[in-house]
Order: C-alpha cells, then sequence, then structure tokens
C-alpha cells in the first residue's frame, strides 16, 4: 500500500493505518489523473490528509471492474455465501468499533459515543441483509390449466450509489446491505468532505472475502466522479441520498443516459407535532433530540415545531432550557452531544438562514451565533414568532436550528404539518391514542413517529412522500429497490399454437 495509505492519529485510538487510494477491484490504486484532494478536520478547520481522487476515468474503471465481476465470479455465488459475507462484514465492523468511530468522528465532527451507535447500527444493518439474502423468493402464479408460470427476484445489475456526509458510515452500510443480499454489485462514490471511514471499511471488505469487483469505494466530488457514475451507460441502476437538489440532476442525469433505475432519499422538513396532553417533559427531550441530535444535520430533522396553544408558554421556556443544557464542543470528549457542522460552506449556510430568520422578524429564542472561535459550531438555536411563509419555516436548514409556532385544533395541526414541499418525516406527541392513529393518518411523510423522534431500524423501511424521494430504503421494503422481476411462462402440453 506504499503511497496509498498513512498513519494518522485520533484521540481515541492513537495511531491507525489510513487508506487514501481508491478501493477497486479489492486493490488501493491512485486515479488515473493523479489528482488528490484535502480531507479537513470540522473541529478545528486543520487538514487531516490527501486522499486520492476519483474522475471521470476511475468511474470507467470501477464500474467495468464490478461489470467484470457481475457476468463473472459474482453469479456463482449461492445467496447463501452472499449471506455470509455480510455476516462476516458486519462481524468485523463491530471488531473495529473504536478505529471505524474514532476516524468517523475525526472526520465528521459527530460526537464519538454518536459515532460508536452509528457503527453498531452499520452492523445491525449489514447482518440483517446477510440475513435475507437467501430469503429473496418469486412466486408461482396460476393462470390457465396448459401454462406454467413463475416470478423471479433477479439482481439488476451494476449498481451506482452516491452518499452524502452526516452518516458517512451508515449511508454506506444501508447502500451496501440490501444490494448485495440480492445479487448486485457496487461502485460508490463518498461525499467529498467525509471520504475516511469508508476507505477504513473498505479494508474490511477484503477482509470479510468479498471477490474483487464487487464492492468499489471511490472518494471524489460530486459535479465529477458523482456525475460521471449517475449519467455512465454501463450502471443499471443509480441509488443516491443527499439534497433534493441534486437528487433532480441524478435522475436528468439516468433520463439522459441509459434510464437507468434510480432511487432517491432526498430531504426534509418534517413537522414535530405536540398536543396539550402529551407528557410534556417527554416531548421536550424527543422534540430536543429530533432537532439537534447529528447537530441538525439529519434529512429527517424535526426542524419545525408545532405546539398546540395552551401550553405553547409552558413549552417555549422548558425547550429553551433543554437545548441550553446540550454539550456544545469536542467530538471526543465524553459529555459532547454536538460537535461541529460538517465544513465552512455548511456553517456559512446555517449562518445565513439565522440571518435570514431575524430579518424576517422571528425571534431568536436561544442561540443564533456561532461557539468558539475555531471549528464549525454553531448554539442549538430556536427561532419563535414566526409565520408559515418565511423561509426559515419553509426551507431544508441543514443545522441545529429549529422554529416553533402554536396551533389550536387538530385538523390545523394537520394542515400546518403537511404544509411543506417535503414529506421524509413527521412526529406528534400525544397521550390520546385516536389522535395519535388520526393524525399519523392523515401526514403525508414516509415515518411518523409518535411520542419519539430519530426511531430508524435497520427493519423498518425509510424514505419520502413528495419531494423528499423514490423508493425506500431498510426493511424488506429496500431489496425491491434492488431487485428486477422476471416473469417465466411455460406452455404445457403438446397443443399446437392456433
Ligand atoms: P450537500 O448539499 O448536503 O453537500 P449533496 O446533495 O450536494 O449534499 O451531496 C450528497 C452527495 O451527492 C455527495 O456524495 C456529493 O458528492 C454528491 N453530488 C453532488 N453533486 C452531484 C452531482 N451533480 N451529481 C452526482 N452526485 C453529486
Amino acid at each position: 500500500m506504499s503511497g496509498l495509505s498513512i498513519k494518522l492519529k485520533t484521540p481515541h485510538t492513537g495511531e491507525y493505518e489510513q487508506p487514501t487510494g481508491l478501493f477497486i477491484n479489492n486493490e488501493w490504486v491512485k486515479g488515473v489523473d493523479g489528482k488528490t484532494f484535502e480531507v479537513i478536520n470540522p473541529a478545528d478547520e486543520s487538514i487531516i490528509c490527501s486522499v486520492h481522487e476519483a474522475t471521470e476515468k476511475d468511474v470507467d474503471i470501477a464500474v467495468s471492474a464490478a461489470r467484470k465481476a457481475f457476468e463473472g465470479e459474482w453469479r456463482k455465488v449461492t445467496p447463501e455465501q452472499r449471506g455470509k459475507y455480510l455476516t462476516k462484514l458486519a462481524d468485523l465492523f463491530e471488531a473495529n468499533t473504536d478505529t471505524l468511530a474514532a476516524v468517523e468522528s475525526l472526520d465528521n465532527g459527530k460526537a464519538l459515543s454518536m459515532a460508536k451507535g452509528d457503527v453498531a447500527a452499520c452492523a445491525g444493518c449489514l447482518r440483517y441483509y446477510g440475513g435475507w439474502a437467501d430469503k429473496i423468493e418469486g412466486k408461482v402464479i396460476e393462470t390457465s390449466h396448459d401454462t406454467f408460470n413463475y416470478t423471479k427476484k433477479e439482481p439488476i445489475g451494476v449498481c451506482g450509489q452516491i452518499i452524502p456526509w452526516n452518516f458517512p458510515l451508515l449511508m454506506w452500510a444501508w447502500k451496501i446491505g440490501p444490494a448485495i443480499a440480492a445479487g448486485n454489485v457496487v461502485v460508490i462514490k463518498t461525499a467529498e468532505q467525509t471520504p475516511l471511514s469508508a476507505l477504513v471499511a473498505a479494508n474490511l471488505i477484503k477482509e470479510a472475502g468479498f471477490p474483487p469487483g464487487v464492492i468499489n469505494i471511490i472518494s471524489g466530488f460530486g459535479k465529477i466522479a458523482g456525475a460521471a457514475l449517475s449519467s455512465h451507460m454501463d450502471v443499471d441502476k443509480i441509488a443516491f441520498t443527499g439534497s433534493t437538489v441534486v437528487g433532480r440532476q441524478i435522475m436528468k442525469a439516468a433520463a439522459g443516459s441509459n434510464l437507468k433505475k434510480v432511487t432517491l432519499e432526498l430531504g426534509g422538513k418534517s413537522p414535530n407535532i405536540v398536543f396539550a396532553d402529551a407528557d410534556i417533559e417527554n416531548a421536550i427531550s424527543w422534540v430536543n433530540f429530533g432537532i439537534y441530535f447529528n447537530h441538525g444535520q439529519c434529512c429527517c430533522a424535526g426542524s419545525r415545531v408545532y405546539v398546540q396553544d395552551t401550553i405553547y408558554d409552558e413549552f417555549i421556556k422548558k425547550f429553551k432550557a433543554r437545548a441550553e443544557k446540550n454539550a456544545v464542543g469536542d467530538p471526543f470528549h465524553n459529555e459532547t452531544f454536538q460537535g461541529p457542522q460538517v465544513s465552512q460552506l455548511q456553517f456559512d449556510r446555517i449562518m445565513s438562514y439565522i440571518e435570514e430568520g431575524k430579518k424576517s422578524g422571528a425571534k431568536i429564542e436561544t442561540g443564533g451565533k456561532r461557539v468558539g472561535d475555531k471549528g464549525y459550531f454553531i448554539a442549538p438555536t430556536i427561532f419563535s414568532n414566526v409565520t408559515e411563509d418565511m423561509k426559515i419555516v419553509q426551507e431544508e436548514i441543514f443545522g441545529p436550528v429549529c422554529s416553533v409556532s402554536k396551533f389550536k385544533t387538530k385538523e390545523e395541526a394537520i394542515a400546518i404539518g403537511n404544509n411543506t414541499t417535503y414529506g421524509l418525516a413527521a412526529a406528534v406527541h400525544t397521550s390520546n391514542l385516536n389522535t395519535a392513529i388520526e393524525v399519523s393518518n392523515a401526514l403525508r411523510a414516509g415515518t411518523v413517529w409518535v411520542n419519539t423522534y430519530n426511531a430508524l431500524h435497520w427493519q423498518l423501511p425509510f424514505g419520502g412522500y413528495k419531494e423528499s424521494g423514490i423508493g425506500r430504503e431498510l426493511g424488506e421494503a429496500a431489496l425491491d429497490n434492488y431487485t428486477h422481476i422476471k416473469t417465466v411462462s411455460i406452455r404445457l402440453g403438446d397443443a399446437l399454437f392456433g
């Protein structure tokens, strides 16, 4: 690996070996153009290292490696063996938790305890899909006595997968798990802000015994490597998690090339609705977790909080006190809940939304400013006195910023909850079962949480209504996005046609 890995240190693990190359065909290689790019530590703005950059030519090479694996060795691998590879990979994730989590915290800025949670969820997800690999089955369908019909679920083929920077490892596992279980091969492009943990995990792919070319991992920029992957004529499917703006571009690229299958998991502006009959202390904890978990960098963040008018004043007072208790700081400190935003660009975007909110007349209850003078830290921010037409209520901020406003009736709560172009998630807090079910049914969102938030689990499908996406990840549902149904119809008997 000479020249394609370096020794780095994290405060949690001490020294470790960081791969920096492109992982193609189970080998570490440099990009054809010899380009590299710098990776920044968001907690102190220092340069961690440089990694090799994939350009169009490298995407071609990775796609051919994947194609060769798909048409060759990988086809002969039994479903049971695919499951074993995934299960082994899950075991290796667990065995390497400390290093994977520390690299994630270093590169992304999330608190180490949260990064460890992500690694555990990666292992859970990979093991779950390992279990699915030999349970993907077709049907026998009877139409008449002289025909025998059956369906088979076949892999789609070479899958391009483009992942974001907010959960670099978890999105990697969400993408690899169902794709591999169903017998596909993949080329994954990580986000340019956070390439490091996926490269560490690439070594585990080799260790788990996957044949060369089945899982390829490249670092690179969206407009270059991402665009090349989504418009590639030999990629059969593209799966993307990221912003709605880029999701549209990916769909256009797929439409303008070979009409590859598309799944998109995009943005959100999720409502978090608190009724007066809710347990207020619990509701506040979940509202706090709903928006500030992962520094607000969650597509399902509960960024629009709606509180029934009779408890509004008490709610604001207590929520403000709760948000001010969140420990913001060094991701490697034990007590830290919220680390830095991922990049200068994200920091600037969030701060400009905060300015925009102030200008439009919203009131800052708490936060609204940077924390410290180094690193991209932003104080947990609550806006009140907002109206539905404000940008901060309509647009995804992707930071630790929420708006709180009042509603009177259940009907009003449903109407404002649905007053968005997005539809990824929503939550309802109430002690009344009828309210919980009625409101959950009426909300146009892929996931509705009741008296909880961010209760994601690899067994539960996740994805968006409206402009939050197409298709579902996780659960059995994700397998549908990675399989083609083939219908085989056999004419029985010897009757002549016509
Ligand atoms: P954000 O705006 O939060 O950075 P993006 O949606 O831009 O999120 O990025 C998510 C992923 O999409 C990253 O891996 C990024 O490199 C990739 N990406 C960005 N632009 C494009 C594009 N035009 N085509 C394909 N992928 C892209």
